[in-house]
Formats: structure tokens, sequence, C-alpha cells
């Protein structure tokens, strides 16, 4: 699959006369279109509701657009939840999906009214000391060993620190029962970033049977099954990307094989996709400002890590379009490197692209999820601007550029000093 950006280099070229690179750029048609094959996909469940990942795009303004298309989001700190509040989410459209929770975000997610998935047994006991425990609540799974799809690993849960085991599911369920909990839910996430429709149908499959178990031995009533996120995109352009239709079909097949015969046919199902919603509908333009020849051939741009770090942090391969160079051929190969004083300051490693000139425009593919979120501070890099390309063309900044000042703000007494 080509990747094409949402922008042509004529459309750049006019953002950039009010809007200087480096910036986040988002479309807005694409957002919604996806968020509407999502819930199509997932029709057929009368209960489902997506609950978007907010840590992966903490911006106001795509949460809006989001809950418009019917979704609620997906909070692990206080700030993501206050910002879920601001945002109009209400009663039961955050799910407050936390680990390593401090005692006044427990507080602060039952005030707002967020469904609490405890990540472990122990939280029970500091849930109901700081606000006592819900009517509705959920536990978030974790099978141990490793995780994999017909002969595939797709990932290590035994190595990873959420959830519990299946033990201790069962008597969190018991307890949380004693303690006045009427509606119960079962959450896991065992795979990040999968781009196999197989993945959430496997997943289904596990936690259905462990419902239908759990259900069976403690009596209690099993309303939602939260599948979380981990649906992935493509990054490279030679893969396919998931049909979010055959997933959700995929799943209906297992609710249809395990839980209807069970009775539990009124289970609602809830995803929490951060990368499936966004990431393909972001890009980070950034305009070419060196060309360097040494021992390899380096363009040097106006972005750095400071404004996507998966490359840096992940060695994550993000396609690049030169804009204007869609057709001319790759026979260059780069180094695109930011400016931090650290050397995995690259974009891309040995990639073939057309031949870059100062002053070229770049589009950084995929960074509309876990891309500016990441964003950071080093080297006195500063966070960039977030624009929104409308579905009528037009383009609005919703979030501003960091400014020196904004930097400094922490500091005691500093900057009335300078
Ligand atoms: C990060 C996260 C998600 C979203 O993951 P994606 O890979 O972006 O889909 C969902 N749920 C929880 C609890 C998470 O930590």
């Amino acid at each position: 699959m080509a990747k094409v950006p949402f922008i042509t280099k004529e459309k750049a070229e006019e953002i950039i006369q009010k809007f200087p690179t480096p910036f986040h750029i988002y479309d807005e048609k694409g957002i919604r279109e996806n968020a509407r094959r999502l819930k199509q996909a997932f029709a057929w469940n009368k209960g489902f509701k997506e609950f978007f990942a907010v840590k992966a795009t903490p911006t106001p303004a795509i949460l809006q657009i989001l809950k418009e298309e019917g979704c609620g989001t997906d909070c692990s700190s206080y700030a993501e939840l206050l910002m879920s509040k601001k945002c109009g989410f209400g009663c039961s459209e955050i799910m407050f999906s936390s680990n390593d929770t401090p005692e006044e975000e427990f507080r602060f997610a039952k005030e707002v009214g967020a469904i609490i998935n405890l990540d472990d047994i122990t939280h029970i006991e500091m849930l109901e000391r700081v606000c006592g425990v819900p009517e509705t609540i959920c536990c978030r799974y974790n099978p141990g060993g490793k995780f994999s799809i017909s002969t595939t690993i797709m990932d290590n849960p035994g190595d990873a620190k959420y959830g519990m085991t299946r033990e201790q599911i069962r008597d969190a369920f018991l307890q949380l029962k004693a303690k006045g909990a009427r509606n119960f839910g079962i959450h896991s996430f065992l795979a990040s970033n999968t781009v196999s429709n197989e993945y959430y149908p496997t997943l289904a499959k596990i936690l259905f049977r462990l419902a239908v178990e759990l259900q069976q031995e403690t009596g209690v009533h099993i309303s939602f099954i939260n599948l979380s996120g981990g649906v992935g995109v493509p990054y490279t352009p030679d893969k396919e990307p998931n049909d979010i239709m055959v997933i959700g079909q995929g799943v209906k097949e297992a609710f249809e094989e395990i839980l209807v015969p069970a009775g539990m046919g009124d289970v609602s199902i809830y995803t929490e996709l951060g990368r499936f919603m966004l990431a393909p509908y972001g890009h980070l333009v950034t305009k070419a400002i060196h060309e360097k020849h040494i021992y390899k051939e380096y363009i040097g741009v106006d972005a750095c890590a400071a404004n996507l770090m998966r490359p840096a942090m992940y060695g994550a391969y993000h396609h690049i379009t030169v804009l204007g160079k869609e057709n001319a051929p790759c026979d260059h190969v780069y180094d695109v490197t930011g400016s931090l004083c650290e050397n995995n300051d690259k974009f891309a490693i040995d990639r073939s692209l057309p031949k870059i000139d100062k002053g070229d425009i770049l589009v950084i593919h995929d960074t509309g999820a876990h891309g500016f979120a990441m964003g950071y501070n080093y080297n006195g890099r500063l966070h960039s601007a977030e624009l929104l390309l409308r579905e009528d063309g037009s383009v609005i900044e919703i979030r501003r550029p960091e400014t020196v000042e904004d930097y400094f703000a922490t500091l005691e007494g500093f900057w009335d000093c300078i």
C-alpha cells in the first residue's frame, strides 16, 4: 500500500505561511470515517463502545471529534481524567485503566463517574478506603506465559507488569461482590500494535471463556468485556492494514460460540483503541534545513525526536514523503536527522528517498497516535503546534507551539530576573 499524505505540497505551503514548521497536523475526515467503520464493525453488539486511549493523543479538539462519533475515553492519570471531564465526557463514558495508581486518582475517577479498572487485587482495599467500592467495576487480567496467535508468539504477558492472575481475578470478583459491586467487567491487553485480523478474535475467545468460568465460579453478573488496545497500523508501506470489519466479525463469531450458549448474550463489548483510531490521521510536517556530506549523507530537518520519539525510542519506522517529489525516483540514501545532541535523533536511517533539497517539506507519516503525546524538552527543544485539517479543507491551530516562556514557567523566580 503506497502511503499517500493527506496534504499536497500546495496545501502544505499555504499552511506554512500561517503556521511555520514543524507541526503535527490531523485529518478530521479520516478520523471520523475510521471511527464510523469501527462502530459499524461492532454494530452487532448492542452495548459496544470505544473508549479512546487519551494517552495516544491528549488533545481536546481530537477528543471532541471522537465524542461526536460516540466514543468515550480511557484514562490512566489525573490529568487525563480532568481533560475528559472538561471535554464533557460523563458518567460511564470514561474508563480508568490505570496501574500503580495513587490514592487520590481513584477518588477523582469515582468523582467523575469513570468506570474503574483495577490492575491488582491489593487495590480493592485502597479503593474501598479512599472512595468506596462502586457498583460497576472492572478487573484487568494477565494470563501469564506467552501469547500466541496460531504458532506466532505475539507478546510475553508473563513478563508484563499489568493485571491479575487467574486465581486473583476470581478472588477479586468475590471480594468486590461482598463489598457491594453489582456489574463486573473483564479487561486485558496482551499485544501491542498487532497488524493481524486475528488479534481481537483470539483475545476475545480467551476473555469470553474466562467470563463464563468466572460467572459460574463467583455468581457475579458480567456486564462488559473490554478488549482494550493493541489493534495496530502498518507503519511500513509493504504491510496490509487491518480490516476492522473482518475483526468485528471474528469477535462476533467468538461471542456466538462462547457467550451466547452460556446465556451471556447481553455482555457489552468495549474497546480502548488509541493507535488504530489516530495514527494514520496525523502527520509531522517538517522542513529540510541542512544537508551534510560526511561518511554518510544527512538531511537535517527542523523537527527532532522531542517532537516524535518513536524512532529514537523503539527504532520505529515512520514512512517519509517528500512533498512534490512523490513520483521522483528514490535514488538517494539518507539519514534524516533532528538537532538533538543525541545520535539516535534520526527519523530515518539509510532510507531511500528522492533527492532532497534545502527547503523541501517532508511529511512523516502515522504520527497521529503516540506522536506529539510522547514529546519532551531535551536540549531545550519545545513542543510544536498541533493543527487540524477540517472537513471543509480549512486548517485551524488546536494547540499553539510551546514558547520559551512556557519552558521556563516552572522555575521559581527565574523568568522575573532575566
Ligand atoms: C496504551 C493503552 C491503550 C491503547 O493502546 P494502543 O496500542 O494505542 O491501541 C489502551 N488501553 C490501555 C490500558 C493502554 O495502556
